[in-house]
């Protein structure tokens, strides 16, 4: 199908946007790298009176070294987070997940902030967000705010984000040493979303287990962490039994539902799997770090 018609506003900074989209509110979208907003459009799944395109905006797609950390500008493409050595060196989960973003021609147009504004719970990077305890910086009519990544997924595709906030940056603080990680999925084909993903980060102090995180994809209306499974696993030495015991922790902690594509228990029994998984992974880097 065609997408209806719209108003069509290409923005050249962030004012000029975040006031097309005050004029609007409720009504205009934000075009971004148009990877899930068009098949929405051509769906008929959207309905939006005017389209705000941000790709002509110069500057927001940067990656930067922060802090030991990174920024991620909005309009960085999944492509340029998979190639980036920056990205790479501090985050190379985010370099292993990105393969698993749709397909090469999806990474070369779609975006970062586009993916963590669409909130898919399947989707990888709000998972890596959850876990890596992301700062997502918006802006709007009423200035700059920085909203911390637990308190940005709310429910299904909706965020914290009000109707003419822009999603601008993404900051990534720096981890701990001696912390590892592991990144887990499975999906029906490559490209595909994922059926169940689990990301785990795990710091080590000697053989003992001093922070776990853990967060989950597709296994609920947004992407979760597992604070009882993280719990379990703090101060204990890491173990194959452990991880195991964690993994069946955090698939109580899961909310699946059953679609089309699979039922709630095999998504919460892959949950179980890819958690011990993603542990003993991100345990062997920790201990070779
Ligand atoms: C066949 C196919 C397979 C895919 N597989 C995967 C997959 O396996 N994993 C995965 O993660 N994704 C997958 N995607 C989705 C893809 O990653 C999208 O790029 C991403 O979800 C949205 O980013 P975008 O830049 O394309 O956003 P757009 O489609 O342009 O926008 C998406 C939504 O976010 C809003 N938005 C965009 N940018 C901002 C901003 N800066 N501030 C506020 N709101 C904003 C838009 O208004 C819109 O509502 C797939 C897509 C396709 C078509």
């Amino acid at each position: 199908m065609k997408p209806p018609a719209f108003d069509y506003v290409c923005a050249r900074s962030l004012d000029e946007a975040i006031d097309a989209l005050g004029r609007r509110p409720g009504e205009a979208k934000i075009l971004a790298g148009g990877q899930s907003l068009t098949p929405m459009l051509n769906f008929r799944l959207a309905h939006p009176g005017m389209l705000v395109d941000i790709n002509r905006i110069p500057g927001i797609d940067a990656i930067r070294d922060d802090d030991g950390g990174v920024r991620i500008g909005t309009l960085a493409r999944h492509r340029a987070i998979e190639v980036s050595d920056s990205i790479r060196k501090k985050f190379p989960i985010l370099t292993a997940a990105a393969a698993h973003v749709g397909h090469l021609a999806i990474r070369n147009r779609g975006t970062f902030g586009g993916s963590i504004a669409h909130a898919d719970p399947a989707a990888e990077w709000p998972m890596l967000a959850l876990l890596l305890d992301a700062q997502i910086e918006a802006k709007g009519p009423q200035g700059a705010r920085t909203i911390p990544a637990r308190e940005f997924f709310t429910t299904f595709l909706t965020t914290a984000l009000g109707d003419a906030e822009i999603l601008t940056e993404v900051k990534l603080p720096a981890l701990p040493a001696k912390t590892g990680w592991g990144f887990e999925e499975l999906s029906r084909r490559p490209g595909d979303f994922a059926l169940a993903a689990v990301a785990a980060i795990v710091t080590l102090d000697g053989k003992t287990i001093k922070d776990a995180r853990i967060s989950m994809g597709g296994v609920g209306g947004t992407p979760l962490r597992a604070p009882g499974a993280e719990a379990l696993l703090r101060g204990k030495p890491a173990d194959a039994a452990l991880f195991e015991q964690a993994g069946k922790k955090a698939a109580e902690e899961s909310d699946p539902s059953n679609d089309v594509h699979a039922t709630a228990d095999y998504r919460r029994h892959l949950v179980s799997v890819l958690t011990r998984r993603a542990l003993t992974s991100a345990a062997e880097k920790a201990a070779q770090g």
